[in-house]
């Protein structure tokens, strides 16, 4: 029987078609870093990766990894919301990122109260497509599952659905048919 891909693994097998050595990569979710890795073994040391996490734990545990993987060198994490993310990413790089993940809702095993919001995921989402380079994608794996998920992942289906559809192609992967499932939103700039 073949296995199913996991959400992240599907997330990965679509960002390695956009995100290429020497590309510059978010990660607007650190969590405990496992994207910040993939993101930065993906453009090796002549691109970019910047992380955000509103945890320092978070924060730390992701720079562990990345230092234990000899990755840390292209990766700036920032101890920060992501709803601030275009001031600290230079001006020079509006326009240059080629990958932007979130990974919403909360870290498993740890404080699972320290959720994304809506009112923030929405405001990076909306800086997201500023910085984004034209070929590059952002990914987005929402959980309708737990309080206030649901909410986040039906407004980010809106927010997706009022995007100019010349600019933007948004595709949605379900993991299941069930309405609580974890879901996966693509949306590439052409
Ligand atoms: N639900 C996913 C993991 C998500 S981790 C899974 O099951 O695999 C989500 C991370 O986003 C957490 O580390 C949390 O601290 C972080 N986070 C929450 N709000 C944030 C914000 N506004 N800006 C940046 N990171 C945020």
């Amino acid at each position: 029987m073949t296995q199913r891909l996991s959400l992240t693994e599907q997330a990965h097998n679509i960002i390695r078609k956009h995100l290429k050595v020497g590309g510059i990569a978010i990660d607007a979710t650190v969590g405990n870093g496992h994207d910040t890795l993939f993101l930065a073994k993906q453009v090796e040391t002549q691109g970019l990766v910047f992380g955000f996490d509103i945890q320092k734990q978070a924060i730390q545990t992701a720079r562990f990894r990345l230092e234990q993987e000899l990755a840390m060198n292209n990766v700036k994490l920032i101890h920060a919301s992501h709803s601030l993310m275009k001031t600290f990413i230079a001006e020079k790089y509006v326009g240059k990122i080629n990958t932007i993940m979130f990974n919403l809702g909360y870290l498993p095993g740890s404080d699972k109260t320290v959720i994304t919001e809506t009112v923030s995921t929405l405001d990076a989402l909306n800086q997201s497509i500023e910085l984004l380079a034209v070929g590059g994608i952002i990914t987005i794996a929402a959980y309708p599952g737990h309080p206030g998920g649901k909410e986040e992942a039906y407004e980010i289906g809106q927010w997706c659905q009022q995007l100019d559809p010349k600019q933007y192609i948004v595709q949605q992967i379900n993991s299941s048919e069930k309405d609580t499932a974890p879901r996966l939103y693509t949306i590439q700039k052409i």
